[in-house]
């Protein structure tokens, strides 16, 4: 599977640059220097095109990656994000945004004292990579045979969980459970369950036994 890759143009450069002022200008001061390059599957043959990154095997949008010190002195880059060349077009400003926010939070600097940066002898900063908060994967059928018992369910009960009162803050639906007495809480909440009620532009749907963890898993999105 061919691989082709080539430089971010001015106009996506214009947008990474924003992020980075908006999102993470500590990368900034630190003299953090980012590259951008865009990689997509040129297939021989009729072969469908395949997902250019992977990220633990699993087909992603972007990624960051550190450079080594032969890199950077190639370079002159620090770390350098790779995009997803045929699906960056379909996404809207504010995704492709968000996207570069996401990449560029994974940096973290090595801060000796307040404002102060550690640095490599050629210069750049020293940067680690942290992993994300939180990653949700799973088989649909895992969360069918075992619901609550399997990491599928769980993972998304601790997604929903740790984003605020009502169980989830980000999706335009509110979702939260009810217990056999009765009482609404958050969908972690290991009180019995009976009930999972899903709310969306005013109107709502309750959902009761066998289809709760079906519920669940609407909730996680
Ligand atoms: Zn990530």
């Amino acid at each position: 599977m061919p691989i082709k890759c080539q430089k971010a143009d001015s106009f996506d450069l214009e947008l990474l640059d924003k992020a980075v002022k908006k999102y993470h200008p500590t990368l900034l001061s630190a003299e953090v220097r980012i590259g951008m390059v865009m990689l997509w599957d040129e297939p021989r043959g009729d072969a469908d095109p395949k997902p250019p990154i992977r990220v633990h095997g699993c087909p992603a949008l972007a990624r960051v990656r550190r450079l080594n010190v032969r890199d950077r002195l190639l370079t002159g880059k620090t770390i350098t994000i790779e995009v997803d060349w045929r699906e960056w077009p379909k996404m809207t400003v504010g995704e492709q945004m968000a996207l570069l926010d996401h990449e560029l939070t994974h940096v973290v600097l090595n801060e000796i004292r307040e404002g102060v940066y550690a640095h490599h002898g050629d210069g750049h900063p020293e940067v680690k990579l942290r992993p994300d908060d939180y990653t949700i994967n799973g088989f649909f059928e895992v969360a069918r045979r075992h619901g609550r018992e399997s990491a599928e369910v769980r993972s998304l009960e601790r997604v929903l969980a740790t984003t605020d009162d009502k169980g989830q803050l980000w999706l335009p639906f509110d979702a939260h459970v009810i217990t056999a007495g009765g009482e609404v809480v958050r969908p972690n909440d290991r009180r019995a369950v009976t009930a999972v009620t899903i709310s969306s532009g005013g109107k709502s749907v309750t959902l009761t036994g066998g289809s709760k963890q079906k519920a669940a898993a609407m909730a996680g999105g």
